[in-house]
């Protein structure tokens, strides 16, 4: 095991420039880590680093893209370089991207499956060597659309199903070796993406996808974070290849609210 220059436990985030990622840093930085922030919006991950040093944590922002294997595989090398260790990843990265079978254009199936794929793939291949030194984690944040399908989400459900599959072969793979890797899925969570999916569907969506989560409400971007980073952490020590389901209930089964039961 390499010496840690850093006595502080190291995270890197992806799509740490908004939503769950930010969740995701702000809740690691909370917990003592010092984090780097990765994300190809560079304004984005200035908003998260302002958030975190404001409370006295510390970070790397990393500008860079995913997808782009050649930069992503030079700014961790040189990360890592400085700090010396990485004890958790938690892929976040991902962009919504709407249609079906005859309406999506090639281009955006394979955006689909180029960002939250292979970004994902990228991001593990890159960070595996060094999680591997220290038994670290990974954590990727899949979907509800990694568990079920959705109606007009044709690239979005299958590039989901993907990284779950793919979480699950890390788990076969790297657990024997002392690397720990889950996938959290999370129905829809209050964040830029959410409200870019709704700004293009028809004013009812809303209201059903709502209506379909026996909590009666969306998720906030902290309680994905929340669950991300217990499953990041030696509290969650005997967890490997889980499949995370944070949708206050709406993959339990069927359900209709306006049956549900109003007795105490
Ligand atoms: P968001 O759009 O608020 O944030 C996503 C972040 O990822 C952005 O900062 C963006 O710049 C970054 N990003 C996108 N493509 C990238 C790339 N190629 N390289 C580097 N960074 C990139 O979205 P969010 O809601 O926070 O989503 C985060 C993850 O959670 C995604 O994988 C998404 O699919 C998943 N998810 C979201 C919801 C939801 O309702 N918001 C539900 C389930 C799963």
């Amino acid at each position: 095991m390499k010496r840690a220059r850093y006595s502080a436990p190291v995270a890197l985030v992806t799509g740490a420039g908004s939503g769950i990622g930010r969740a995701t840093a702000i809740e690691l930085a909370g917990r003592g880590y010092f984090v780097a922030l990765l994300d190809r919006d560079e304004r984005g991950i200035a908003e998260t680093e302002l958030v975190i040093t404001a409370t006295g944590g510390e970070v790397e922002p990393i500008p860079c893209d995913v997808t782009d294997v050649a930069r992503l595989a030079t700014v961790l090398k040189a990360f890592t370089d400085k700090s010396e260790r990485l004890d958790a990843v938690a892929a976040c990265a991902g962009i919504e991207v709407l249609g079906d079978v005859l309406t999506l254009e090639e281009t955006e199936w394979k955006r689909a499956l180029d960002v939250n794929v292979t970004g994902v793939f990228n991001t593990a291949k890159h960070t595996l060597p060094y999680l591997l030194d220290v038994g670290g984690a990974f954590v990727a944040v899949a979907s509800d659309a990694g568990v079920f399908g959705a109606q007009g989400y044709s690239a979005y459900v299958a590039s989901k199903h993907a990284v779950v599959g793919l979480i699950r072969c890390m788990a076969l793979d790297f657990g024997p070796r002392g690397v720990r890797s889950n996938v959290v899925c999370p129905s829809f969570v209050e964040t830029p993406m959410a409200d870019r999916i709704f700004a293009a569907s028809s004013s009812e969506d809303y209201d059903f996808y709502q209506a379909i989560v026996p909590l009666g409400r969306f998720a906030q971007a902290r309680e994905v974070a929340q669950v991300i980073a217990h499953l990041l952490s030696a509290e969650a020590s005997y967890t490997n290849g889980l499949v995370y389901n944070i949708d206050g209930g709406s993959t339990a089964g069927y359900f209709r609210a306006e049956t549900a039961s109003s007795s105490k």
